[in-house]
């Protein structure tokens, strides 16, 4: 997994617990950006289930650990799909945007 170390910018791979250039520690944060990961994915999984209400709160909570496009995409599939909010699609879609803007 690709991480930028927070304190320094630098851009590194996935091995080392510490910035390559910095020395900042970097275990913690690579942590819950694999939490973020894995609630993402399993968002995704529950969606394709059809599982729209748990898709939907999976993707919320990997989203409050990363603003990442898959948590968005699926958050905005499982809005639309379970229609149960129709503010929260149009909130998702704007994440999105916001994302790709960036
Ligand atoms: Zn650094």
């Amino acid at each position: 997994m690709q991480i930028t170390c927070p304190a320094c910018g630098k851009s590194q791979p996935g091995a080392g617990d510490n910035c390559q250039r910095c020395g900042c520690e970097l275990r913690a944060l690579r942590e819950v950006l694999r939490a973020a990961a894995r609630l993402a994915a399993a968002a995704a999984a529950r969606l394709r289930a059809g599982q729209y209400a748990p898709a939907l709160a999976l993707a919320e909570r990997s989203w409050r650990l990363k603003h990442s496009q898959p948590a968005a995409l699926t958050a905005f599939l499982a809005a639309l799909s379970g229609g149960e909010d129709p503010g929260a699609a149009s909130t998702w879609l704007a994440r999105m945007e916001a994302l790709e803007g960036a």
